[in-house]
């Protein structure tokens, strides 16, 4: 089966509720979202009503609310040494957890972190003293997955060797996971047009049944640039087979896929249009144009 959708809004009146309603209209039946805008951390109190309409309407839907994840904001960073920054995301992640056993999500996508010109070592040591501190705090059954990264600045997470580093030395390595994304792995200079090789490596140095989602997104940019920018299926340097290749695994087969594509001119969301090629495994060279006639 294949668990396939995007990441979806969850906004404040809606919540949990318009989030579902997105990834249906995108024909998707998995999806991914952040419980407040992405670049901060201002969070509103989940409403219980909400997260309940929300099931109700899954219940009868394809979606799939095991194979849900909530991304952790982009400015979390525990690999900071900055004592106040740290306990800052320390103190919020903690409180995303306890949001995502309120809404009864399972995963969280966390990006490692940025060592911020304090060298890799350090980065990585903040990042699983953070770790316990969290896990230690909260004595959740929540997966953290850790995002292998592009490796853009100064970001942990770009070798398969980091994240296994920070989940071998954690006291709660139970509790971690690993978030594969596409374009941060060609960026990073991995090959994933032999996906089964890879995952050969993966397995290897980590574990294969560490990883917990993947997101698919093209990369704007050459293997090993180390830029992270996302670009629409098919129509970047990773290209559509490659693509292919690593949706349909059989290796892979039940962890949802998450599409954080571009919008269209900013503006369309392209999901629908994605999943359904995904789906049909046809590459469409006029996607991008069809998106903007049908709007
Ligand atoms: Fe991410
Ligand atoms: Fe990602
Ligand atoms: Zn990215």
């Amino acid at each position: 089966m294949l668990y396939i959708g995007s990441h979806v809004g969850f906004k404040k009146d809606t919540q949990l509720v318009g989030s579902v309603k997105e990834a249906l209209s995108y024909g998707a039946n998995t999806f991914m979202f952040y419980t407040g805008a992405p670049q901060n951390t201002q969070r509103s109190g989940i409403e219980d009503g909400l997260t309940l309409e929300a099931m109700s309407i899954m219940k009868d839907s394809d979606i799939d609310y095991s194979k849900v994840v909530v991304h952790a904001p982009y400015i979390i960073n525990l690999a900071n040494s900055d004592k106040e920054k740290f306990n800052f995301s320390t103190r919020f992640l903690q409180e995303e957890i306890h949001r995502c056993e309120e809404l009864g999500v399972k995963y969280m996508v966390l990006h490692p972190g940025s060592h911020v010109g304090e060298g890799i070592d350090n980065g990585i040591e903040n990042i699983i003293k953070g770790l316990d501190i969290i896990l230690e705090n909260t004595k959740t059954n929540i997966i953290i997955l850790l995002e292998t990264m592009a490796g853009k600045g100064s970001e942990v997470g770009s070798r398969l060797e980091e994240i296994e580093k920070i989940i071998k030395n954690c006291k709660y390595s139970d509790n971690l996971g690993v978030c594969l994304d596409t374009c941060h792995l060609s960026d990073a200079g991995y090959n994933i047009k032999d996906f089964n090789t890879f995952l050969d490596n993966f397995d290897k140095i980590i574990g294969i049944e560490k990883i917990g989602c993947v997101h698919v997104n093209d990369s704007k940019n050459e293997p090993s640039s180390h830029k992270d920018r996302h670009e629409n299926i098919g129509f970047g340097h990773i290209g559509f087979e490659t693509l292919i290749g690593v949706i349909y695994n059989e290796r892979l087969e039940n962890v949802p896929k998450i599409l954080e594509t571009p919008y269209v001119d900013k503006e369309y969301a392209p999901y629908k249009y994605e999943i359904e090629m995904i789906r049909n495994k046809v590459f469409d060279s006029e996607l991008i144009n069809k998106i903007r006639q049908s709007l």
